[in-house]
């Protein structure tokens, strides 16, 4: 059974792992586990990929509910100052197919919708990849960082700072979904899964570390930017990644 965490810092359980559903008595370190009926020392829910999930369940409903548990821990980060400006959680849904798509930060639209590559540059990459047979559906779309920079008004780039500190969602996300192909969209998401830059010249090249295919491709927003090259130039890695 998996507890609904009404605690103030969000611990889970050290004994039965499960989320307490008691506030903390005065000592945060302990609260009282309903499930083994006593006062217990709890552990932050943040550091755990919870593996009394898979004691409980089969692989699919396990998957599902450590994804949930993710988006919670998602949605309440603050560990940097982008946290003000709006956050859009990552795309996936059960029909994943083990295919990973890394962008770069989520821009207003994303923002309001809740959803990464929903703006312009998103509706290109999903025609490219709709030609080459990969649907939506079928993948893990994550960006560098889940909140949004901002220059003024408008979208902006993400510091080192900001794609360091939010790295380990990607670690994470890939941990669960285990992905083993991985679309690297622009620099930034080069940099941070790579520490590689130079997209451009490495546009729809191929490395192959620990099992997974990881294909390097510029940015969909290239396309608009230098358009009938740019387009071509995702053409050219979303070809490779739908053959690998
Ligand atoms: S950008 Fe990442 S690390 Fe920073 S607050 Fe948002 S989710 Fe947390």
């Amino acid at each position: 059974m998996m507890y609904i965490c009404n605690s103030v810092d969000r611990t889970r359980c050290g004994s039965c792992g499960g989320v307490n559903p008691h506030e903390h008595k005065g000592n945060p370190t302990l609260s009282y586990c309903e499930k083994v009926r006593k006062h217990v020392k709890c552990i932050p829910v943040d550091c755990l990929i919870p593996d009394y999930l898979f004691r409980i369940d089969g692989m699919e409903r396990r998957t599902e509910r450590m994804m949930k548990l993710l988006e919670q821990q998602l949605r309440a980060c603050r560990k940097c100052t982008l946290h003000m400006n709006g956050k859009a959680l990552p795309y996936w849904t059960v029909d994943y197919k083990g295919i990973a798509i890394v962008g770069e930060a989520p821009g207003r639209e994303e923002i309001e919708t809740n959803t990464p590559f929903c703006g312009r540059a998103g509706k290109i990459l999903m025609e490219v990849l709709e030609r080459h047979g990969i649907q939506r559906e079928h993948c893990l779309i994550i960006n560098s960082v889940n909140c949004r920079p901002v220059e003024g008004l408008k979208n902006g780039k993400p510091s080192a700072l900001h794609l360091e500190t939010c790295r380990p969602w990607i670690n994470k996300y890939f941990g669960v979904l285990k992905p083993k192909k991985v679309l690297l969209l622009g620099n930034y998401a080069l940099g941070t899964i790579l520490e590689e830059d130079g997209i451009t010249s490495k546009n729809a090249t191929l490395l192959e570390r620990d099992g997974v295919s990881y294909v390097k491709s510029v940015h969909p927003a290239y396309a608009i930017y230098a358009q009938e090259k740019g387009l071509q130039m995702l053409e050219k890695s979303v070809l490779l990644l739908s053959k690998v």
